[in-house]
Formats: C-alpha cells, sequence, structure tokens
C-alpha cells in the first residue's frame, strides 16, 4: 500500500470496535472530576515552541529529542517556531495567563486530548498518545496534593484497576533543591568518566536530570548517589511528613522512592508517579508533582501548583487485561421498511420512538433493499428487536416486531403483530422483558 494511505509512524487510529473503553474510561474521567470540583479546560495543541523550552526545561528527554517542532511559513506564517504539545501543563499555565485568570484566584482545571512527541514507538509508547491533565492552581498544599492523589487512586477503583503502585518522593524547594544540585554535581564529576554522554551533557545542564537515566551501566553509581530527601529545608520536610501521614490515614500505600524526580525540570516538593508492572518496560501510568515555581517562571505572579497526567493508552490496556467490558453499540431495534409509503414512514416513526422513548438506540434500514437484504443487516447490526413495517401493514395500521436474539442463546420467541398507536409500549415491554 502507498505509503500515504498509512498512518504516520507512531500514531495509531482508534476504532469503533475499541472506542468503547475509551469513553468508558473518558466518561468515568470527567464525572470523578466533577465531583471533585474541577473544571474542564480546552487548549490548543499547537504553543510557541518557546513556552515549552521554559516551562519543561532545556535538559529533558522531551525538549532535546522528542518536540514536533516546525517553522510557521505560509501565507501568513511570521516564520516563529511552532511545537506540538508533547504535555499539557505549559499550556493551561500559558492560558490561565494570557486570560487574566490568576491575579491570586485559584483553579481546579483539567484537560484531555492528544500529545504529541517524537520517541522511538513500541507497546506503550506512541508519537500521539492521549493524556487526562489536572490541574490545581493557587494551592500552596499539602491538603490539595493528598485530595489529588485520593481522587487518582478512586479513578483505579472505579476503573477496576488493580495492582498500581505509588512513589512518592519530594524535591524541596528551589533553593534547597540548588543546594543538593552543587552536592550532585560534585559527586558526578567525580564519577566522570564513568557516565554515559547524555549524563555528562546534563552534569553542568542539570544533574539531577541523571538520576532519571533508565541506563543499566549507571544504576549503580547513581544508587550511591547523596538522596535529597536528606537534604530537605525544614518546610519542605514538614510538607512531605504530612503528605505521608495523611496517605496513612486513607489506607492508600506508597512508597517513598528518594530517586523519583521526574523528567520535567518545573517539579518542586511534592512528585508522584503510579506505575505498572502488567505492561512490560512503559511501567508509568500516572505522574505528576508539584510545580511552584513554574508560573513566575513563565512570567506570571508567583503562584503555587501542582498537577499530573495519565496516559490513556496505557489505562486502557489495562481496563482490557482486568476484562473490562464497555457498553456495546449494538442498536436496540432496527427498522425494516419496505414499500414505498412504508419507506416514506418508516423515517418519522423512528423519529417518533427516539422521542417516546429517550436514549433507545434505533437504526434505520437506510437504502432501500428487499425483505432478505433488509433482515440480513438487521442481523449483523446485532439489534435486539427487528421492527417490520410494510406497506400492507401500513395500511392496517400495524408493524411487526421481531426478536432477533435471546439472551440465553436459545432461539428467539415469534414475530407478533403490534399496532402503530401502542408501538413505543409494546417496544418498551419488549426491551424489558427477562428472555432477551
Ligand atoms: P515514560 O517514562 O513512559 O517515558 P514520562 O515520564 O515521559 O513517561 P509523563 O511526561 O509524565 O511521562 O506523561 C504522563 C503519562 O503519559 C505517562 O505516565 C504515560 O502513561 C503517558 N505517556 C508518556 N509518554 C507516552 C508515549 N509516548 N506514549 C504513550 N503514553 C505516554
Ligand atoms: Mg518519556
Amino acid at each position: 500500500m502507498s505509503q500515504v494511505l498509512q498512518p504516520v509512524r507512531g500514531m495509531k487510529d482508534v476504532l469503533p470496535g475499541e472506542i468503547g473503553l475509551w469513553q468508558k474510561l473518558e466518561r468515568t474521567a470527567a464525572d470523578l472530576l466533577a465531583s471533585y470540583a474541577y473544571a474542564e479546560f480546552r487548549v490548543p495543541v499547537l504553543e510557541h515552541t518557546e513556552l515549552f523550552k521554559r516551562a519543561i526545561g532545556e535538559y529533558t528527554d522531551v525538549v532535546e529529542k522528542e518536540m514536533y517542532t516546525f517553522v510557521d511559513q505560509g501565507r501568513d506564517g511570521d516564520g516563529s517556531s511552532l511545537t506540538l504539545r508533547p504535555e499539557a501543563t505549559a499550556g493551561m499555565v500559558r492560558a490561565l495567563i494570557s486570560n487574566g485568570m490568576l491575579r491570586g484566584a485559584r483553579h481546579k482545571i483539567w484537560c484531555t486530548g492528544p500529545m504529541f512527541r517524537h520517541e522511538r514507538p513500541q507497546a506503550g509508547r506512541f508519537r500521539q498518545f492521549h493524556q487526562i491533565d489536572v490541574e490545581a492552581v493557587g494551592f500552596p498544599g499539602p491538603d490539595v496534593d493528598i485530595e489529588l492523589i485520593a481522587l487518582s487512586a478512586r479513578l483505579w477503583r472505579l476503573l477496576g484497576i488493580e495492582g498500581l503502585a505509588l512513589q512518592i518522593n519530594s524535591l524541596g524547594t528551589p533553593a534547597a533543591r540548588r543546594d543538593y544540585r552543587g552536592l550532585l554535581q560534585q559527586y558526578f564529576t567525580a564519577h566522570e568518566s564513568a557516565l554515559d554522554a547524555d549524563s555528562r551533557r546534563r552534569l553542568s545542564g542539570n544533574p539531577l536530570r541523571i538520576l532519571d537515566s533508565k541506563n543499566p551501566a549507571l544504576q549503580e553509581l547513581i544508587a550511591a548517589a547523596p538522596v535529597l530527601t536528606e537534604h530537605l529545608d525544614p518546610e519542605s520536610r514538614e510538607h512531605f511528613a504530612a503528605l505521608r501521614g495523611a496517605l496513612d490515614e486513607l489506607g492508600i500505600a506508597y512508597r517513598v522512592n528518594p530517586r523519583l524526580v521526574r523528567g520535567l525540570d518545573y517539579y518542586s516538593r511534592t512528585v508522584f508517579e503510579w506505575t505498572t508492572t502488567a505492561l512490560g518496560s512503559q511501567d508509568a501510568v500516572c505522574s505528576g508533582g508539584r510545580y511552584d515555581g513554574l508560573i513566575e517562571q513563565l512570567g506570571g505572579e508567583p503562584t503555587p501548583a501542582i498537577g499530573f497526567a495519565m496516559g490513556v493508552e496505557r489505562l486502557v490496556t489495562l481496563m482490557k487485561n482486568s476484562g473490562a467490558s464497555a457498553p456495546a453499540g449494538a442498536p436496540d431495534v432496527y427498522l425494516v421498511a419496505q414499500g414505498d409509503a412504508a419507506q416514506r414512514r418508516g423515517l418519522g416513526l423512528a423519529e417518533q420512538l427516539r422521542d417516546a422513548i429517550p436514549g433507545l438506540k434505533v437504526e434505520t434500514n437506510l437504502g432501500g433493499g428487499n425483505f432478505k437484504a433488509q433482515f440480513r443487516r438487521a442481523d449483523r447490526s446485532g439489534a435486539r428487536l427487528a421492527l417490520i413495517l410494510g406497506d400492507d401493514e401500513l395500511q392496517r395500521g400495524v408493524a411487526g416486531l421481531k426478536p432477533l436474539r435471546s439472551a440465553d442463546g436459545g432461539a428467539p420467541e415469534q414475530q407478533q403483530e403490534v399496532p402503530l398507536q401502542e408501538i413505543a409500549d409494546s417496544l418498551r415491554v419488549a426491551l424489558a422483558a427477562d428472555n432477551f
């Protein structure tokens, strides 16, 4: 097949047959977020490249090698550099600033949609993937940190996802981090010959990122490095202790992982990650943390904030693994109409039924066809009932109602004739009947 007819590498279609679990996840999350008083926020997928560089940080995998960046050309393109969002926080914060929404106000907001990262595609890792992103802006915590983690734990329960493990850490204040960064720099400089090229580059830029390295050859060196939680400022230490105490009280199990620094530069104090062992090396399903300095750094007034993002594809896979079923897409009723008058009447009848029974799924036979062809379509649609309208029935003011399948796999019941006047009631009775 020609290349034009293939999806772009690392990008995936979600087919109607798979969409049920996506919708279940999206609806469950939207309802849950509403129940914690979070409002949906929609921001563009394109932003100025500089926004991501400043927000995420130059010495991160995302900015160094994963961004889809291009020059805005064309009729009124101004030659500026634009980037498809690799994550949502930067755009959300930009939107709060450019819409003048900060000014001491507090916002609990969320967004969902595609993110783009130019990384090596593999199972659970795509170049266009989706996140649900939650942000609480203007809250210093730790209460909101705790609530966010409880919210995520509740979401796993609602989705029937088991076996996720929570790791937490504290990165302290920027000042404490600066001191710690000096310590790390000393430590890794003393072992510079053992570092790989990426880590050597990060040594002067952001040595904390070396702790994030997945290179097996570096793990021993990393394990022996100074630990940030032992160098926290007193306030961050208290903040972290309050978080741990509350998680204990709520019965949410966690592990303190002093190596958890998260890939993005903007974090401070609380960071956390939910991981699974069920997806191979793509083990992170939800990660986030506090970013108290980011908003000021981007030009807004100093505002504490915390947020997290979950990976929709990975969660959908976990839902599938747990045997979750999605609401079936099959119609309740397939309307078979034969003859000119019946076909004309059929569309109106379907509209009437949709008025009478809200939520009823009616598929009308479109494009004509003889009885046999229409019944074949009715059968393939997965509908439970066929409603049959012919010119002859129409004249007598009746329609045929034929069960197409029974719940116990036995033979469906016989077709019956019902007055058109009572059709909605007959449908209600037939659909409620036990034998479906
Ligand atoms: P990873 O360690 O897997 O690269 P990350 O630390 O880069 O993850 P974040 O930037 O924290 O990920 O994004 C939040 C979530 O988005 C991740 O926990 C993961 O579930 C999901 N995610 C990140 N990158 C991808 C991707 N390329 N494809 C699919 N999901 C992804
Ligand atoms: Mg990554």
